[in-house]
């Protein structure tokens, strides 16, 4: 197992402060408290900001007084990811010095086109992610240094991107990884390249959710990740970057969603399963256990 002997576990719940906490945040947050309070460990709290156009610090403020109301305390200080910009940008300035990070231009548009095109030429689906998302056009990773230089100079809106096939090139052997969820159990095989030069750093933020997700879980010496099934397949993703600027692997563990009415995962922006809702319809703290089925 990738945890260190002697070593109390480390558990922590992220979540991104851009709308209200609903059932499914519950779970996630109750789970880490119940899992670090039985093996005798650290319940941090992390705050995901780095979307600044869509995380305020009133929607923070909600989500600490919601987690307070379920009746969870955690470590202070609590990290917030807008504070350490600087940590994900000198991960990204490692990976892009060893030549496994570029630069990227295409906005959303570019993408659908060239895909478009593509695929009436070749007449199949150019790949997608396993979250559904074209993968990214080789286009860059192919332009010359001396034209990314330019761009850049020309002050180009670009984003970073992982170089996939010099990537999986790198880590010594498969890559894997230790699961104890809902879903798969046991030793996974980890596959990156499903996800294409994936983004390590945004045109409009500073860092992307898998960059400082992995830097944070080093820095904060987590040692278990408990979180939704919905993010299983991007663990791929986050062992590779592990395996490449040198940090730990923490165990995971995947848990089940709560699913809506409609069958589909909830969404921040559906207020009926929200718990300020819940709470002002007069439900307990107690009600909401059960509600999750913890
Ligand atoms: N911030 C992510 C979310 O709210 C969770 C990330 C994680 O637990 O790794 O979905």
């Amino acid at each position: 197992m990738p945890q260190r002997a002697c070593q109390r576990p480390v558990f922590r719940f992220a979540p991104s402060p851009n709308g209200r906490l609903h059932l499914g945040h519950a779970l996630s947050a109750c789970l880490n408290f119940d899992m670090a309070a039985a093996a005798g460990g650290r319940f941090l709290l992390r705050i995901e900001d780095i979307d600044q156009s869509r995380c305020t610090p009133a929607l923070e403020q909600a989500v600490l007084e919601d987690l307070h109301w379920l009746g969870l305390d955690w470590e202070l200080p609590v990290r917030r990811q807008s504070d350490h910009f600087d940590a994900y940008r000198a991960a990204l300035d490692r990976l892009a010095a060893e030549g496994l990070a570029y630069p990227s231009f295409m906005t959303r548009g570019d993408i659908r086109t060239w895909v478009g095109a593509w695929e009436d030429q070749n007449r199949r689906p150019w790949p997608r992610d396993p979250d559904g998302a074209r993968l990214y056009p080789p286009v860059d990773r192919q332009r010359p240094e001396s034209e990314r230089r330019a761009l850049m100079a020309d002050g180009r809106r670009h984003a970073w991107r992982i170089d996939m096939e010099r990537a999986i090139a790198h880590p010594a052997g498969p890559l894997t990884f230790h699961e104890s969820g809902d879903g798969q159990t046991g030793l996974i095989r980890a596959e990156p390249a499903r996800w294409g030069d994936a983004v390590l750093s945004r045109s409009d933020a500073p860092s992307s959710y898998h960059l400082s997700v992995v830097v944070d879980d080093a820095l904060q010496g987590i040692t278990h990740v408990v979180r939704g099934l919905d993010l299983f397949a991007a663990t791929d993703l986050h062992r590779l970057l592990q395996s490449l600027l040198g940090l730990p692997e923490p165990a995971y563990h995947h848990h089940r969603l709560i699913l809506g009415a409609d069958g589909r995962k909830l969404s921040k922006s559906d207020g009926s399963t929200s718990l300020a809702a819940l709470r002002a319809e007069g439900r307990t703290p107690s009600d909401i256990r059960v509600m999750i089925g913890l």
